[in-house]
């Protein structure tokens, strides 16, 4: 692995994992230890300056199947402690990662180009989310059921075993926490592959939960690519449940390789999210709304609310407020605490959002606010986008079906509640929603009209470990956070128990 020391905050990577591991070397995290990968170089780019400033090699099945071997070792030693040792390990995690906040806050901002106020916010996140499953380890109870026999039968509620989770680059310390800590709750190991773009900060992660006292070889991270290191931890027959958060191109290609495998899977896939104004809404609050909705994380979150359907009296106040509060929005270098929009994460995704920018503009949507490459010091060969209003948009166009997944909102207008519903609905998407409005009675009905896993009445983003979370239609299927998310760890066992002497008869 090499380092090119610049003044890009890159150093710091460098001081951080020596720290963390003793070495620079990085490849995957495997029993405790650091092992290697031996396939492609995959080079990791600084976002804020487009330099590569470190790399390492594909892990593959090598890798793999010595991560597998070590979970399953690892699981059933887990497995047999008492569900409060467990909860009480996992919560020490909380406190851990508290303790490395600010290192952790720094590596992700770093590697994945997040503002560092961000990165913050989101470890805190994992701590919490750590600290709320540890609470669940000894309440994750069965059912007596009354079965009309002389028979007790119960339930039990009882891991997979090892699952395999696949997550993307656009928040991976926090996807990763999300994902780790329900899935040792319910007594699991795992192989944990992040975006090959985006390892650093959930291999640290998990290094960390080990200082914690989680057991070396529960968790391993395996840092590689997807069709080569993902798709031979899905293959591999220890993996019993796969857990994928990414694009729903790749979500097909992960649903039809557990199928292969008769394995079930999760999804937690894209999103092309509605947030509706109404003439009646508090409109300087639903303006600050509909821009942290789509302009935070530059716009690279699976709920961005990339849609702002906004109804016609209040159309041409909104998209002037909007965009005038957009051009004033701290565009700069990730790791300076006044960032409040950072660069986008690659260079294949900031095309992706040019390009379909430059589409909408031909095809008829009207640039209110940026609309192209921000200048920033320091930053000029990295991967900036303006914050960018796109007003006239018909939902017909592509800039209102594709997830741009960029800091890009598409203002549609409509004229009443069934055209904003018909609107919202229009997606093959269903992942979040929103509605801005006085009227209480009206806030219901969106809630229950619009197709979405997630609605918010005036408010947008407001998400917690405790409630369950996931998409409708395309944006997938199956829940994390909260019991239903824990539940997804779980497989249910029913146990008859005859007690009667004529057992034999029965
Ligand atoms: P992606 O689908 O390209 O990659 C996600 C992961 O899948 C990566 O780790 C990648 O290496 C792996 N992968 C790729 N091909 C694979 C294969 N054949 N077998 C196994 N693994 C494979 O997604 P991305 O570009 O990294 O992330 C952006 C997408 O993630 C967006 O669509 C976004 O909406 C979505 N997302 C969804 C949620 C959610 O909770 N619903 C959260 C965050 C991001």
């Amino acid at each position: 692995m090499t380092f090119l020391v610049e003044k890009n905050g890159e150093q710091q990577i460098d001081v951080l994992l020596k720290g963390l591991f003793g070495s620079t070397d990085f490849g995957s995290w495997v029993a405790g230890d650091m092992m290697l990968g031996k396939g492609e170089d995959i080079q990791l780019i600084n976002p804020a300056t487009g330099h590569s400033f470190m790399s390492y090699r594909d892990a593959e099945s090598v890798v793999v199947d010595v991560a597998a071997a070590a979970a399953t070792r690892a699981q059933k030693q887990w497995w047999a402690r008492t569900a409060t040792a467990r909860g009480q390990l996992m919560w020490k995690c909380g406190a851990v990662i508290r303790e490395n906040l600010e290192q952790l806050a720094r590596l992700e901002s770093v590697s994945a180009g997040k503002p560092i106020r961000d990165c913050r916010v989101e470890v805190t996140k994992v701590a919490d989310i750590f600290e709320y499953y540890a609470g669940w380890s000894d309440k994750i109870t069965g059912q007596v059921i009354p079965v009309p026999t002389s028979h007790l039968n119960y339930t039990r509620h009882e891991p997979y075993g090892v699952v395999t989770q696949i997550t993307p680059w656009n928040a991976p310390i926090f996807t990763a926490g999300w994902q780790i800590a329900p899935a040792i709750c319910a007594g699991n190991g795992v192989l944990l592959k992040p975006s090959e773009l985006t390892p650093l900060s959930t291999t640290a992660l998990v290094k960390l939960i080990e200082v914690a006292g989680i057991p070396q070889g529960l968790v391993n991270v395996i840092n590689g690519l997807g069709h080569t290191t993902g798709a031979a931890a899905i293959a591999n027959t220890v993996t019993k449940k796969v857990v994928f958060v990414g694009s729903p191109k790749t979500g097909r290609l992960i649903a039809a390789a557990s199928a292969q495998r008769v394995i079930p899977c999760v999804l937690e896939l894209g999103g092309k999210s509605a947030n509706i104004i109404f003439n009646d809404a508090d409109l300087d609050r639903a303006v600050v709304g509909a821009q942290a909705a789509v302009f935070a994380a530059a716009g690279q979150s699976c709920v961005s609310g990339s849609r702002l359907l906004v109804q016609r009296g209040v159309y041409d106040d909104v998209v002037e407020r909007v965009a005038s509060a957009t051009n004033k929005i701290p565009v700069g270098l990730p790791w300076l605490d006044e960032t409040m929009v950072g660069p986008i994460n690659n260079l294949q995704q900031f095309n992706h959002v040019n390009n379909l920018v430059a589409e909408g503009v031909a095809e008829g949507a009207v640039v209110a606010s940026g609309g192209c490459r921000a200048n920033v010091d320091g930053g000029e060969e990295g991967y900036f986008f303006r914050p960018t209003v796109l007003a006239d948009v018909n939902n017909r166009m592509r800039v209102a079906q594709e997830e741009i997944f960029g800091p890009v909102v598409s203002v549609i207008p409509f004229d009443d509640e069934a055209e904003a519903i018909a609107i919202a609905n229009d997606s093959r998407f269903g992942l979040a929603g929103a509605a801005w409005t006085a009227d209480v009675g009206r806030a219901h009905r969106m809630a229950a009209q619009v197709n979405a896993g997630t609605f918010w009445v005036n408010s947008y983003k407001a998400i917690n470990v405790m409630s369950p979370f996931g998409g409708f239609g395309e944006s997938g299927y199956g829940r994390s956070s909260g019991y239903e998310g824990l539940l997804e760890y779980t497989q249910t066992k029913s146990v008859w128990v005859e007690p009667a002497e004529n057992a034999a008869t029965q």
